[in-house]
């Protein structure tokens, strides 16, 4: 990061990504988050705008958008420096209750536990999605940069989530530091004991390790050359969300290991095509490149 001497400009923040990678694949999704009354606020709200994602439930704010500084090492490892602003201001609102009814919710803002009115707004949204009902997915989105000295307060907040939630993504660093395990299947094992049913652990270029009461393996990627892998974990369960939203009742998905693990499979296709371009929203893959990716 001390030795970027420039950026560009992307519009992102892990749920506006999956928001999107849920959109370009056809599927129907809304964002929910607060920006401010700047040009960078009014970026991201475009792209959103562009890709069909419904963005009525956006707030705005009078402090300036929250802006994330992504560094990519020779290694192709990421770096994040967050400069936060509008995205902590978020409010609740009880009218947006109704619309989670029969739909999934997919809660994975790196910021949101960090307390503040989003966190308190992020907890209402929560558990209006349990009373409706409605199918939740959850992505902690670990970042250091946030956390520094802080982690076992990180680990304490997402219980709740992971109890809840029928669906967990995690990445390794995550899934380690939030069990307390080394060992990836006694991680998972931990996991689903706090209650998740249906477990995903993305792994680069090696794919995805899922695991559920009916089984457990490592799902194989495709094979990329890969530029920047920011973003490739918000293409991944937007399209698992997408595909799960398709089938009848979303939320037996745990029973039944070999449906889930083809959609796993889909979705690492749609993570790895991601990493082939700088930035995480225009490369989220459409129908169509999936597709001819896959054959
Ligand atoms: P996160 O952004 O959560 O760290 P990953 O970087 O592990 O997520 O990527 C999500 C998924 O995208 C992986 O599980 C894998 O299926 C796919 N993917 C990511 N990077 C690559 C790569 N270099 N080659 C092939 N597939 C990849």
């Amino acid at each position: 990061m001390r030795k970027a001497t420039v950026f560009t400009k992307k519009a992102g923040g892990a749920p506006a990504n999956v928001a999107c990678a849920i959109a370009r694949l056809g599927g129907n999704s809304g964002f929910i988050g607060c920006i401010g009354e700047d040009p960078f606020g009014e970026f991201l709200q475009n792209v959103l705008l562009e890709n069909e994602v419904d963005t009525s439930h956006i707030q705005r704010s009078d402090t300036f958008t929250t802006l994330a500084f992504v560094s990519i090492a020779e290694d192709g490892e990421r770096d994040f420096v967050f400069s936060r602003g509008a995205d902590q201001e978020l409010k609740y609102l009880p009218k947006i209750k109704s619309d989670f009814k029969g739909n999934m919710i997919h809660l994975g803002a790196a910021t949101a536990l960090l307390g503040g009115p989003l966190e308190s707004a992020y907890a209402h949204y929560f558990f209006d999605g349990l009373t409706e009902r409605a199918f939740i997915s959850f992505d902690p989105n670990f970042r250091q940069d946030l956390w520094k000295k802080r982690e076992k307060d990180f680990v304490r907040k997402c219980l709740p989530f992971i109890e809840k939630a029928q669906l967990c993504k995690f990445s390794l660093e995550e899934a380690r530091l939030l069990s307390g395990e080394e060992d990836l299947l006694k991680a998972c094992e931990k996991l689903h004991d706090i209650g998740t049913e249906a477990i995903v652990i993305t792994l680069g270029k090696e794919g995805t390790l899922l695991s559920t009461g009916s089984g457990h393996g490592v799902i194989p990627s495709i094979p990329v050359s890969a530029v920047d892998t920011t973003g490739a974990g918000d293409a991944f369960i937007g399209c698992l969300l997408f595909l799960l939203s398709r089938l009848e009742d979303p939320s037996k998905v745990a029973d039944n290991y070999e449906v889930l693990a083809g959609m796993v499979r889909t979705a690492n296709a749609a993570g790895a095509l991601t990493t082939t371009q700088f930035g995480a929203i225009p490369s989220l893959p459409t129908q169509e490149q999936l597709k001819a990716a896959l054959q």
